[in-house]
């Protein structure tokens, strides 16, 4: 079997891996440098933190690979919530994931200002740690997915923007085109307009995220959500990652610099979350995909024509299982993760013509 795959971002890498270990020939196209989409602009949290069973299966089966593959670094995963009805919702997560089996537990406030003194417990009603969590270098993880589906066989090329000529053909630049037994079009905000010139609508939107890295701090930090106020951070190379700053966007049309008000705001967040006030050294934005339901896109849109996308932000931490599910899908095998979600990422639940927002709320400006 001969595939075509487009994208060369996380997930397009974990297909091209997955396949060519699997014995089918692989070509990838990219087109600028691999991991110039999403992947490289990714903060790299990784939990298991789900209540839903198959979200859980997904990120447990990706954070094993990513530990076996050398890239995980352990760092226990927070979430807090300041308001009461933010609370509630917390303690019925964790009980829910815990019946999952997965090693989450509510800790007191206190005990977390033990734990990590950094951190401003002053107002805080509920938190829980994810103890499994943690975190990837964006970069290292693309070396390393290319590195392995070169090694299984895979054909990379890379500058290279390819369109569709139909469900399996791929046509190059100079206009050469190559059919293939099957196309995975893994191609981010793109994979829409590719699809749409076939006719094939897809239900994917849209949204610019943003992230900011400070100056090294001599704390130590675990990777939190802050579920009121709506942002994150995780330790990042000696320094703190600090991210949110997410709006829907045009994907032909984006700034992939951090928005300057967005920098001196997630500045002032950070500085009244902890006893910490570093200066910032970079920041940046990138595009994130988002479905009706927040659930990925992952499968059969046409025949032989398959595809990958929809993350909802979730993209980097779930390729290596998703990745993995999808090449076996193709190839009619089994997949290795339980209850296999067909119904729940099967890329047509969706006519393709819905209006949504792709952060959800229907009050934004859209
Ligand atoms: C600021 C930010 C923070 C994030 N933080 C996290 C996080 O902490 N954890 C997490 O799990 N996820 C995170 N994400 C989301 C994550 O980055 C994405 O979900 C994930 O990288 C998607 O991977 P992908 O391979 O599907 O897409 P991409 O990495 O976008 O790859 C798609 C590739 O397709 C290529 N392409 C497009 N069109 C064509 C064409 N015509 N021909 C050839 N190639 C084409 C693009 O150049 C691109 O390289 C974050 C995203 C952003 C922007």
């Amino acid at each position: 079997m001969h595939v075509g795959i487009v994208g060369g971002g996380a997930v397009g890498l974990t297909v091209a891996g997955d396949l060519a270990e699997r014995g089918s020939a692989v070509t990838l196209y990219e087109r600028d440098r691999l991991g110039s989409g999403a992947s490289g602009r990714a903060a790299g949290i990784c939990y298991d933190a789900f209540a839903d069973p198959t979200d859980a299966a997904v990120a447990t089966r990706a954070l094993e690979r990513y530990r076996e593959w050398g890239l995980l670094s352990p760092c226990p995963y927070v979430w807090v919530a300041r308001e009461a009805q933010d609370a509630r919702a917390v303690r019925e997560q964790v009980a829910e994931m815990r019946a999952l089996g997965l090693d989450v537990e509510e800790i007191t406030p206190e005990a977390l200002g033990e734990r990590y003194p950094a951190v401003e417990t002053g107002g805080l009603a509920a938190c829980a740690v994810a103890n499994d969590a943690g975190t990837v270098d964006p970069d290292a993880v693309v070396e390393r997915l290319a590195d392995r589906a070169r090694a299984v066989g895979a054909t990379v090329y890379t500058g290279t923007p390819v369109s569709l000529a139909d469900p399996t053909t791929v046509a190059m630049p100079d206009g050469t085109e190559t059919a293939f037994d099957a196309v995975v079009v893994a191609a981010g905000p793109a994979t829409k307009p590719l699809l749409a010139a076939l006719d094939i609508p897809l239900a994917l939107e849209t949204y610019r995220a943003q992230v900011l890295v400070t100056e090294p701090v001599a704390a130590a930090l675990p990777s939190l959500y802050d579920a009121s106020r709506e942002f994150y951070w995780r330790p990042w190379k000696g320094g703190i990652l600090v991210g949110d700053g997410a709006h829907a966007v045009d994907p032909a049309e984006w700034d992939p610099a951090a928005d300057p008000e967005f920098v001196q705001s997630t500045r002032e967040r950070f500085r009244g979350a902890t006893a910490l006030d570093p200066a910032v050294g970079r920041s940046w934005a990138g595009l994130c995909t988002a479905t009706p339901d927040r659930d990925p896109l992952v499968g059969q849109v046409a025949d032989g024509c398959w595809v990958a996308t929809g993350w909802q932000g979730h993209g980097l931490m779930r390729a290596p299982a998703l990745g993995e599910y999808l090449a076996e899908q193709l190839r009619g095998t089994t997949s290795i993760i339980d209850a296999p979600p067909a119904e729940q990422f099967d890329p047509t639940r969706f006519d393709g013509d819905e209006t949504f927002h792709p952060l959800g709320d229907p009050t934004a400006d859209w």
